[in-house]
């Protein structure tokens, strides 16, 4: 479903991504991890087009998304609108929730339903109910944002990017912003959309248990390659490289 292929992402002559290669399957949950700076965060970043690639080419469902096949069948740069079709089939949860404060919970969930996609408000308010009993918010409907607390307003955000009915969801870091003992009641749902929808899941985060037990492939990152992937088994049990024990044992 999503694919890097020879991915190469600079910022003048720093080199985040070098020649990255994975993809994604359909219905997959993949945790990218590894030390600060490896380029896990850039990855989402190109798929939420917030930035382009230096060069390489990224697909989504088969097509390609960073470029557009020319008349001539040569590839070149895709446009905003191109990529803007395709990003519709993408949900992003950030680490910092930032949800629309002026408004409740309910319209928070409705607005893009209602005026991005044109869904009828009704709908969205009925799939806005379906998502805040997933996300264990069915009470919250009415509240506005800085009535809850932080843990909440992730889940509100979850609920959000959800109502979009994206076929990929992508998690950056979505507890690292939240106070300890808030952190496991977001990851309690996001094992539970993991477990109960075939959502397609790309994550970042520095949670291993969290990690260990929704993926079905961990890559490990540095300097912007995939040193290592595998099961979730394989690489908290077995590690094969190096980097990866190093990195596990500074982290677990
Ligand atoms: P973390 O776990 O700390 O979030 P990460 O693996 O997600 O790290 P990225 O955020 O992808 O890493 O960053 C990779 C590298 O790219 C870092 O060295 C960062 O300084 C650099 N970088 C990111 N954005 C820019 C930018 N706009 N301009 C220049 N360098 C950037």
């Amino acid at each position: 479903l999503v694919e890097f292929d020879q991915v190469v992402k600079r910022y003048g002559d720093h080199v985040v991504l070098d020649n990255l290669d994975f993809t994604v399957e359909r219905g997959q949950h993949v945790t990218l991890i590894g030390p600060s700076g490896s380029g896990k965060t850039t990855i989402l970043r190109l798929l939420m087009t917030l930035e382009r690639v230096s060069d390489g080419v990224i697909r989504v469902g088969g097509e390609p998304f960073s470029h557009v096949l020319g008349a001539d069948g040569k590839l070149k740069p895709a446009g905003e609108k191109h990529q803007r079709q395709i990003r519709k089939k993408i949900g992003m949860v950030f680490q910092q929730f930032n949800l629309f404060p002026n408004m409740n919970v309910l319209q928070n969930i409705t607005e893009a339903p209602v005026n991005v996609l044109g869904v009828d408000r009704a709908e969205a308010e009925e799939r806005a109910r379906e998502l805040l009993e997933l996300v264990g918010l069915r009470e919250k409907v009415t509240a506005h944002p800085t009535q809850l607390s932080g843990g909440q307003q992730q889940r509100v955000a979850i609920a959000r990017a959800l109502a979009m009915r994206p076929e990929i969801l992508l998690l950056d870091e979505v507890t690292s912003a939240l106070d300890p003992e808030l952190v496991a009641g977001v990851l309690d749902v996001l094992r539970n959309i993991a477990h109960t929808t075939d959502i397609t899941m790309l994550c970042v985060t520095h949670e291993m248990s969290f990690a260990r037990d929704i993926s079905d492939t961990v890559l490990m990152f540095d300097a912007g390659r995939v040193v290592e992937s595998g099961s979730p088994e394989q690489i908290f049990t077995e590690p094969a490289h190096e980097r990866t024990r190093g990195f596990l044992s500074a982290v677990l």
